[in-house]
């Protein structure tokens, strides 16, 4: 097998032991994050005394609130499936051509499920 500059090293023992700790963290931190919101992400209540504009603030802030729980509940989902790979071996490989992610990208984002080819090709899918 050839050099390829353009496909990143494998993760050595150490970069893939730091990268679960990574990715451990990321879970208990979004994981609290997705809780602490559930309260704030109720419904506003329409009767509830309070004046039409606080109300309007209520509501905007809501929506930003829950924009945020939903963000980090996808984030929490690509870090579960992160550490599954992880633990059966596969992780730091390209879940589309089975490249490796590279550990520059990983450390940046350790969830991240894609390398970087992989990741512009499925951004320009999406628009
Ligand atoms: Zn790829």
């Amino acid at each position: 097998m050839g050099y390829n500059p353009l496909v990143p090293p494998p993760l050595t023992a150490t970069e893939s032991r730091s990268l679960q700790t990574a990715l451990e963290q990321l879970r208990a931190e979004l994981g609290s994050a997705v809780d602490a919101s559930a309260a704030s992400a109720a419904p506003v209540d329409l009767d509830a005394p309070i004046g039409r504009v606080s109300r309007i603030d209520a509501i905007q802030q809501q929506s930003m609130v829950q924009a945020a729980r939903m963000a980090a509940k996808r984030r929490l989902q690509q870090v579960e499936a992160a550490l599954r790979r992880h633990a059966e071996d596969d992780y730091g490989d390209c879940l589309e051509c089975g490249n490796e992610v590279g550990v520059e990208r990983l450390t940046a984002r350790p969830e991240a499920p894609l390398c970087l080819p992989c990741q512009s090709k499925s951004e320009s899918r999406q628009r």
